[in-house]
């Protein structure tokens, strides 16, 4: 607990406005999207620059006090939530796009940048940052969690992305990571070791990243098919013809019903998959079209809808915005546990068709990238009846070790966070260990989002 007198140390680092410890923005700063019971910190802080983060972290280690970085509180791990109480470094002021570099297809950005933001400023230079993990998340959050989302089956997750960044260590010090070049064979990858280590072995307060042109044109396919299976094995059929869809995601009939109840829509409730491809020409679209409709009929679809151009991919995408707000609309009052867990492709089929069997009793939602065989299992119910929640966390306890036994992992993109420490020693084995040796290295006070990671 840190007492009023260090609370007034700080407010002499920054100034007053940004130094709170009123109730309000402490349970502001107490939970993330997720079902974890909320941790209030002790106080929040919005620096400004580099040098008042590590200002804010010499201060905390010379207290012994936990440190928690915050972007926008969107994690469904419990990533962000204070579980030590201490401090919390909100980077919601520390948001400039420091510069844009067209001619190297870069962005050099603050952490607390939001990603749709940077994206709408790019759209002039036609550029923009692919990673697109759908909630309004910072880049820090995007780097802490090494988000991805709908588009990353073409273009990758988040680490694929940063280039070089300005981080703060445990003890106050400041690295640089990196470089501009676009590839490069120097020494220990230490962006990518800070990449998806979620804020508890740095904080990252500027980072470059790497941009793609926009694309020309798009192709939209919306698929149904009488049975899971049909939908799954279409993803690998047309993942193994060599085709490249931007972004392939799968909805079992269950999110088809909300999305009709929920936004007054007349679907098909079947399962589903969404696709979308980025070419240049009309007519290339138009043969990759022929290729996917011809792929989706041999695995029996029912209804194959599809078009050229950004409207029709708007027209057959528009149904996978806001799934996530949808169902949580369909269940007032209740919470989700949401799984993430990601298997090879050709396992995918029958990591779907587990989850379906395993959530059997349950009220549960599938969908994912399929694309990446990642699959988000979404079961709603009451965490505090303690009889359902258990059988709740059963099954997703089961999903979990089913994806291991398939070489996958715990999680694709969502984190470790609280819900996921279980899984850390089954999932990486002997490496756990130089994990752990890792972060006492850095940290040896485990002050950085203490909690997290390791049981
Ligand atoms: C509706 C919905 C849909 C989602 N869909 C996806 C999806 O498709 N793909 C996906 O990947 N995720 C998804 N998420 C999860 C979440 O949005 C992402 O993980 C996102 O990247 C979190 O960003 P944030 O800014 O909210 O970070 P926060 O939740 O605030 O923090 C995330 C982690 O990063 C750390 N952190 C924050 N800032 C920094 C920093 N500057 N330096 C170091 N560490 C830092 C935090 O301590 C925490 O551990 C979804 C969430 C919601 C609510």
């Amino acid at each position: 607990m840190i007492s009023l007198y260090d609370i007034g140390e700080l407010k002499t680092i920054l100034d007053e406005r940004r130094v709170s410890s009123g109730d309000s923005v402490r349970r502001l700063h107490s939970h993330d999207e997720s079902f974890h019971a909320p941790v209030l910190p002790d106080v929040v802080v919005w620096p400004h620059t580099t040098d008042e983060v590590s200002r804010i972290v010499r201060f905390a280690c010379r207290h012994k006090v936990p440190v928690t970085a915050w972007g926008a509180g969107t994690s469904l791990e419990g990533n962000p939530i204070p579980v030590k109480n201490g401090i919390v470094i909100d980077f919601n002021e520390m948001n400039h796009i420091i510069e844009v570099r067209p001619e190297d297809f870069q962005v050099d950005v603050q952490a607390g940048v939001i990603y749709k933001e940077l994206n709408k400023s790019l759209t002039g230079e036609g550029l923009f940052f692919p990673p697109d993990p759908g909630a309004a998340a910072t880049i820090g959050g995007m780097i802490g969690n090494n988000a991805s989302g709908i588009r990353s089956v073409r273009y990758g997750a988040t680490r694929d992305y940063v280039m070089r960044m300005v981080v703060v260590l445990p003890n106050g010090d400041v690295i640089r990571t990196g470089n501009r070049a676009r590839k490069c064979s120097s020494g220990y990858n230490l962006t990518a070791l800070f990449v998806g280590s979620e804020g508890t072995l740095g904080i990252v307060t500027e980072a470059t990243l790497k941009l793609v042109g926009l694309p020309v044109n798009y192709m939209a396919v919306r698929a149904t098919f009488p049975a899971v299976f049909n939908a799954t094995d279409a993803v690998y059929s047309i993942m193994r013809a060599g085709l490249t869809p931007s972004a392939m995601e799968f909805l079992d009939a269950n999110v088809v019903h909300v999305l009709n109840h929920d936004r007054g829509l007349k679907l098909e409730e079947n399962p589903t998959l969404l696709m979308e491809f980025h070419g240049f020409s009309n007519q290339g679209l138009m043969e990759e079209m022929n290729f996917v409709e011809e792929i989706c009929r041999t695995n029996e679809a029912l209804s194959i809808d599809c078009g050229i151009g950004a409207e029709e991919r708007a027209r057959l995408w528009e149904i996978r915005h806001q799934t996530y707000e949808s169902i949580k609309r369909y269940h007032p009052g209740l919470a989700p546990l949401i799984m993430d867990v990601a298997v090879p492709i050709s396992r995918y089929s029958e990591m779907v068709a587990f989850c379906r069997r395993e959530v059997g009793d349950l009220t549960a939602y599938l969908f994912g990238h399929a694309g990446d065989g990642n699959i988000h299992v979404h079961v709603v119910d009451d965490p505090q009846d303690k009889k359902r929640w258990a059988r709740v966390e059963e099954s997703g306890n089961n999903i979990v070790m089913k994806a291991l036994e398939f070489e996958g992992t715990c999680t694709g993109e969502h984190g470790i966070g609280i819900g996921k420490c279980r899984y850390m020693q089954t999932e990486h084995g002997e490496s756990l260990a130089l994990m752990k040796q890792l972060k006492k290295l850095l940290d040896p006070d485990n002050l950085f989002n203490p909690g997290k990671f390791f049981l």
